[in-house]
């Protein structure tokens, strides 16, 4: 196991929330790890306000390669054994006006069957077939279960020998010698790489270590769980959508998690509802399903952050030697950890290049050096 010394360790990893964890797991059996999380709960933020889904045609085309790179981790025993996904499936819902989304949407995709409103509203009853001119269907979406996931990392990574510490906030990062220091509430720690795996927060730290300007923008997005009328359950539901991402709505033990799929860009923080927002994308929800909604029985919302081109930021910082960045996992830091964190494993190992799993066009399409001139 490799050696952590009290205050010095090979690689030192900002953020304990998937991406930080997921990393902690590859690494630690290979270096020293320590993670810093300034919360006394890792995953408080992003990681455990997440709508648990993976949807293998989502996003870019990046994106999409490295969720299905993920899959097999998802549904493997690597992670946890018996793998964390249960099928669900996805409709999206297309309306007369989406024809440009549902173009984009099919662009490149696997698997999805284009169905009559009809066919979608046999499998989601509650859909108001009128509204909608067609359906897309994509049967291999599926619920992640995330704690287990989370747990899963955490587990292997502590296992290996990396050192978790909660409540504890890195608040200066400066060169001292080879090294990176980092200052925190529970004293000053070193290590010759540092990763920036801090989620909303990626351009505070980024700014901290006065490294590459690279823009990571929190957005943030609302969700509310509601119950449906007795005698109607939606566990064996597909999540529903529009396909132009107006609402989304997807069944979670017996109730229905409602989204607004708001993306509001917001300084970092620990994000609320806005209620406004969430009332007009019920409203939106309402008008495409049966469903009236009369209670809320609880709300949240979540950061997704986004560097300006919506890619994963992952690689070293071309100006800053051993300054790594690992952010703007945007809507798939859930789905895409098992490949990314590899990546990154294997750029900061050195061991990256063709033979890996990522491919030298998919590392110029993540690196940060795409931001800097
Ligand atoms: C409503 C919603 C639905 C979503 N649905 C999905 C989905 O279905 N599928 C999917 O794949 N993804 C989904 N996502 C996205 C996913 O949740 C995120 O991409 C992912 O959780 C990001 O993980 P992270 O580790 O980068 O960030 P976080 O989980 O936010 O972790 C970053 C951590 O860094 C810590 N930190 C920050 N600054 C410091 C500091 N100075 N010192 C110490 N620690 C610090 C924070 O406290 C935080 O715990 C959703 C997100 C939201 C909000």
């Amino acid at each position: 196991m490799p050696d952590i010394s009290k205050n010095h360790a090979d690689v030192i990893i900002i953020g304990g929330g998937m991406a930080g964890v997921s990393l902690a797991a590859r690494l630690a059996p290979l270096a020293s790890v320590r993670l810093l999380e300034r919360e006394a709960q890792l995953g408080y933020h992003s990681t455990s306000r997440s709508a648990a889904m993976f949807i293998p045609n989502y996003g870019t085309p990046l994106l999409r390669k490295l969720i299905l790179a993920s899959e097999d981790k998802l549904r493997g025993d690597s992670v946890v054994e018996g793998g964390v996904l249960t099928p669900r499936g996805e409709l999206a819902m297309v309306g007369a006006d989406e024809t440009d989304s549902l173009n984009t949407y099919l662009e490149g995709s696997v698997g999805l069957s284009l169905i009559t409103p009809a066919e979608a509203a046999e499998l989601c009853p509650i859909l108001l077939e009128d509204k909608f001119v067609s359906a897309v269907y994509d049967a291999a979406a599926a619920d992640i279960d995330v704690d287990r996931l989370f747990q899963g990392f955490i587990r292997l990574a502590r296992k290996a020998g990396a050192e978790i510490t909660t409540k504890t906030e890195v608040h200066a990062i400066s060169r001292k010698g080879e090294d990176w220091q980092v200052s925190t509430n529970q004293g000053d720690f070193q290590a010759s790489i540092i990763v920036n795996a801090s989620g909303a927060w990626a351009g505070v730290i980024g700014e901290m270590a006065s490294v590459s300007p690279i823009t990571i923008t929190p957005c943030r997005r609302s969700a509310a769980m509601i119950t449906l009328p007795e005698g109607q359950s939606p566990d064996s539901w597909p999540m529903i959508a529009s396909i132009s991402e107006t609402w989304y709505a997807k069944p979670d033990a017996g109730r229905l998690m409602v989204s607004p799929a708001d993306q509001d860009p917001i300084a970092p923080c620990d994000a609320w509802v806005d209620d406004l927002v969430l009332a007009e994308g019920i409203d939106r929800f309402e008008q495409a399903t049966t469903v009236k909604v009369t209670r809320l029985e609880h709300q949240w919302a979540g950061l997704r952050s986004f560097a300006d081109d919506h890619e994963p930021v992952v690689g070293f910082d071309p100006n800053a030697p051993g300054f790594f960045w690992l952010a703007g996992q945007g809507g798939n830091g859930i789905q895409t950890p098992p490949a990314l964190s590899m990546i990154a494993k294997e750029l900061i190992l050195g061991e990256a290049g063709p033979q890996t799993l990522a491919d030298v066009e998919m590392l110029a399409q993540l690196s940060p050096g795409r931001f800097v001139s």
